[in-house]
């Protein structure tokens, strides 16, 4: 079992996640994170920590497709352990439906 991080995340990135997470097993994208699932330990403290409610437990149904996302990218982005400024414009895209379609980027963040 792991943690994943889902599309509710894209584009706000706020990253109140990295700051709680004891393994540092977030990794950032140009407009989201992933977790790593196999450096995950199911620890949950960062579900509750997320303004955006991105982050699931991937026992939950239809996550499938988020679980393979969150481990092909948390082994081409870089690592992230420490919360920086989230975009200007997170809180206006915070309960927008259909973001994975209109905005996911498989460019790299910046990382520590
Ligand atoms: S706290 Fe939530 S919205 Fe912010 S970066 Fe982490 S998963 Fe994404
Ligand atoms: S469940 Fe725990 S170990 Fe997994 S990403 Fe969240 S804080 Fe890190």
């Amino acid at each position: 079992m792991t943690y994943v991080v889902t599309d509710n995340c894209i584009k706000c990135k706020y990253m109140d996640c990295v700051e709680v997470c004891p393994v540092d097993c977030f990794y950032e994208g140009e407009n989201m994170l992933v977790i790593h699932p196999d450096e995950c330990i199911d620890c949950g403290v960062c579900e509750p920590e997320c303004p955006a409610e991105a982050i699931k437990p991937d026992t939950e149904p239809d996550l499938e497709s988020w679980l393979g996302l969150n481990a092909e990218y948390a082994d081409k982005w870089p690592n992230i352990t420490a919360k920086k400024d989230p975009p200007a414009d997170a809180d206006e895209h915070l309960n927008e439906q259909g973001k994975m379609e209109k905005y996911f980027s498989p460019e790299p963040g910046e990382g520590d």
